[in-house]
């Protein structure tokens, strides 16, 4: 075989294209393949408007698109594409050729290889690799994005959850959307207002979603989601997510480490370098984590106290339902009875989290009834930060999203055939 009929059948062209030459050009250590139709398109080819049949009408000139490499050495498709006018209707179109990526001068295999390494590795990274600037990456990653995206079904959508996240520490707020069965990314969006959930509603028609046949809503208890959760999905249970409530209680332990370490010097000595101890779980602790907790007079500690707490109201979740109610009512009042008791309002920031617990009663008891184990949300975390880490050095915060959808929408976005990279499951 010829290298132009080689190189033709690797391309699998079909009949209506043909290599018409190849040459490598060492000084740019490329490789060039010259591509051009055949009569066959013209038989086959069809106006997109109208069908009607369609004549060569003339050609653009010459396009280029960055295919895979060969041998290690960079490979350039080179095709001066023709323009086709419609017998009918009269319009004229550039032709789409089968080689052709969603982004400008890439071949669809290309694309599928980068898109594999962009899910394993940071942007930038493979921006060194495959030796593409990493702003035409990006643009390639937005535009399978934004085409799987639009394709992203959303009608059998019944457990929705809802978060917030933060791009960077304290600023540029986000809120995601994920259907908690399918354990997709649904929907992402800057801000943590009621609004977002005005856009998450429309998105969520668009594709197909119908508002009254979500059954349950998982979200943090702050007043801005409840209200857009109330507005918007009107028929659905509130759940309060498990790991939000816990997670309160958390940061309220943390807030008494540091209003206690403020009082006296001596608190100040046994609470230094303390605040990891407090905030893991005691199964969790490394061996000096544990040695360091045991050390500390606990009785003499009011940050103790309230650590205590938490691990209380985080072991009633292991409780059925109905024991669960009891003990959620019996844990507010030992912590108002302790708090009542506390110099300086010490546990104050815990007596907020009990308050809160009774007036939202039944969302949270509403976690035992919920179908679906929030574990979604929580692990959302982690996908967080490796989105973070893959779209590093990007302020752009509609790239940030793409690349959300990329990781967690579960989008049916092109990767290499038979690259091992390719199998590895999404990491959640
Ligand atoms: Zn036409």
């Amino acid at each position: 075989m010829e290298i132009e009929q080689t190189m033709q059948a690797m391309l699998q062209l079909g009949a209506e294209w043909e290599v018409a030459s190849c040459r490598y050009e060492p000084g740019a250590e490329t490789f060039y393949i010259v591509i051009r139709e055949t009569p066959a398109l013209w038989q086959k080819e069809r106006c997109g408007k109208d069908d009607g049949k369609v004549y060569c009408y003339d050609h653009v000139g010459l396009t280029r698109w960055k295919h895979l490499n060969i041998f290690n050495q960079a490979c350039e498709l080179q095709c001066d594409l023709p323009r086709a006018k419609c017998r009918s209707c009269g319009s004229v179109y550039r032709i789409t050729p089968p080689w052709e990526g969603l982004s400008k001068h890439f071949t669809r295999d290309f694309e599928a290889f980068a898109l594999t390494l962009m899910r394993e590795m940071p942007v930038s990274r493979v921006s060194d690799i495959v030796g593409v600037n990493d702003g035409r990456l990006w643009r390639m990653l937005l535009a399978h994005v934004e085409a799987a995206y639009a394709e992203l079904p959303m009608n059998e959508v019944t457990v929705i959850g809802a978060d917030e996240m933060n791009r960077r520490k304290g600023h540029h707020y986000l809120t995601v959307f994920c259907d908690l069965t399918a354990r997709r990314l649904l929907y992402a969006t800057p801000g943590r207002d009621a609004s977002v959930w005005e856009r998450f509603a429309r998105a969520f028609r668009e594709h197909g979603g119908n508002s009254g046949t979500v059954s349950q809503i998982s979200i943090d208890m702050s007043p801005a989601y409840r209200q857009g959760a109330a507005d918007c999905f009107g028929r659905a249970e509130v759940v309060f997510d498990k790991f939000h409530v816990i997670g309160h209680a958390g940061i309220a332990v943390d807030t008494v480490r540091r209003l206690e370490a403020g009082l006296d010097k001596r608190r100040q000595s046994l609470l230094k370098e303390t605040r990891w101890l407090w905030l893991k779980n005691p199964n969790n602790l490394t061996d000096n984590q544990q040695r360091r907790l045991n050390r500390i007079d606990q009785h003499s500690l009011w940050t103790a106290k309230a650590y205590q707490m938490r691990l209380a109201l985080q072991a009633i979740y292991q409780l059925p339902r109905l024991r669960a109610r009891q003990r959620l009512l019996a844990w507010c009042r030992w912590v108002s009875r302790a708090a009542a008791k506390a110099p300086s309002q010490l546990l104050l920031p815990m007596l907020r989290v009990a308050r809160m617990v009774e007036s939202h009663l039944s969302g949270i008891l509403a976690h035992w009834s919920s179908s679906v184990t929030n574990a979604f949300l929580e692990g959302l975390n982690s996908l967080f930060s490796a989105t973070k880490r893959k779209a590093r050095g990007y302020r752009s915060t509609r790239y940030f999203i793409a690349m959300l959808y990329f990781t967690a929408a579960k989008l049916n976005i092109p990767a290499q055939p038979n690259f091992p990279l390719a199998n590895h499951p999404v990491p959640l």
